[in-house]
């Protein structure tokens, strides 16, 4: 299997034609429970569908496929996987270190859910190893929270050094690995310990679902996410999982493009008077360019933009866009327009993860280029003259 290139893992891991119909696509099994044979003559071992559902585990064996790993769980969102991989990891008392860019909801999920049950957690800059490494001998750490390249500011982290950073301090890496894709990056090949999904995203990739994933290698780990997953139940429904499914067999062809069309976009972008910075990993003077062509085998969708007529031209910009729909999300074919400081980062202003109110994130989409050039050209002619 591992000799297989990404598409053809995507397209055929877990996706047998069904043994009874020879339907070339898996079913949604759309039903809660699972006829016995006689007492405890369970078929396939599928009992209740919070405990198994053959199409969530069709999902789950190619989410593995696609990160190369020995195990994936497949959840409602990825804001449920996160939840579900810190109580299956942590007690109270532990200690999670976490980069100062990482998702608003996993900030808040760990600061305001997490933190009144005991879990402390302190945030750093992660592209500063030696301020990692001085964070990590401070107090003993359980867990230490990457995303690479980070929301929104497109920083872009050495998972390999920070495992190892993290692994001599005793703590384990999780890396959320939504942004780059598992067709872009393979954090666990890195010596990442846990990979998380949002595949609302990339992974699902036509912003018709809500859903998560955990994926990691170790067995006695994946028996403790596996027992949550199920105690918890905060689980892919069936078709759900079927639409999870069927974006991740397309998911190479659509992050080349999506690579294509965001490098198109940030290069345009850098030449026009009114920006004031780009950021994105694929132009050559971005902090993180040489690191990104290394560990990535592309640099993504996306970026963001910074205005030198501040929150007032970030906003009119905003709004002026046709193609670009103003709305959260990102990694679906349809290009999105985000204002963070008051949408997708809306929940972290004022804290150490506040984000700039002159700045745009564009999730670039599968549309023709020169299309979404000429809507961004409209857009930023609706600015004054400078
Ligand atoms: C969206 C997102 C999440 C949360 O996922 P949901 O599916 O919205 O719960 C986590 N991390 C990143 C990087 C995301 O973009």
């Amino acid at each position: 299997m591992t000799s297989q290139g990404f598409s053809t893992r995507a397209i055929h891991a877990g996706q047998d034609p069904d043994a009874s119909t020879g339907a070339v696509v898996v079913p949604i099994f759309q039903s809660s429970t699972f006829a016995q044979d006689g007492i405890g003559g369970l078929r396939n071992g599928y009992e209740y569908g919070r405990a198994g559902n053959p199409t969530r585990d069709s999902l789950e064996e190619q989410l593995a496929a696609a990160e190369q790993a020995a195990h994936a769980f497949s959840f409602s969102s990825g804001l449920a996987a996160e939840d579900a991989l810190i109580r299956a990891l942590l007690t109270p008392g532990d200690r999670i270190v976490l980069g100062n860019d990482v998702y608003g909801g996993t900030y808040r999920l760990i600061d305001r859910v997490l933190g009144p049950w005991g879990v402390s957690h302190r945030v750093t800059e992660m592209t500063d190893l030696d301020g990692l490494t001085a964070e990590l001998a401070a107090a003993p750490t359980a867990l230490v929270w990457v995303e690479t390249p980070s929301n929104p500011m497109m920083k872009v982290t050495e998972i390999a050094a920070v495992a190892e950073i993290t692994h001599a301090a005793g703590a384990l890496l999780v890396v959320d690995n939504t942004f780059a894709s598992p067709y872009l990056q393979n954090p666990l090949a890195l010596g990442a310990d846990v990979v998380v999904h949002s595949t609302t995203k990339y992974i699902g990739g036509h912003s018709d679902l809500i859903g998560g994933a955990v994926v990691l290698d170790d067995d006695a780990l994946a028996e403790k996410v596996a027992f949550v997953q199920f105690a918890v139940g905060a689980v892919s429904a069936p078709m759900d999982a079927f639409l999870t499914t069927r974006g991740l067999k397309t998911l190479g062809v659509r992050m080349d493009r999506h690579s294509a069309n965001a490098q198109a976009v940030a290069e345009w972008l850098r030449d026009q008077p009114a920006v004031d910075t780009v950021y994105y990993p694929g132009l050559p003077d971005h902090p993180g360019h040489e690191l990104a062509a290394r560990q990535m085998r592309g640099f993504g969708g996306m970026l963001s933009v910074s205005f030198t007529g501040g929150a007032t031209a970030a906003r009119t910009v905003a709004e002026a866009t046709r193609l670009f729909t103003l709305a959260e999300s990102l990694g679906g074919i349809e290009s999105l327009m985000n204002y963070p400081a008051e949408m997708t980062h809306a929940s972290v202003q004022g804290t150490e993860l506040a984000v700039a109110d002159n700045l745009l994130r564009l999730s670039v989409g599968l549309e023709d280029a020169a299309d979404l050039l000429a809507d961004l050209e409209q857009a930023l002619g609706q600015l004054p003259a400078s």
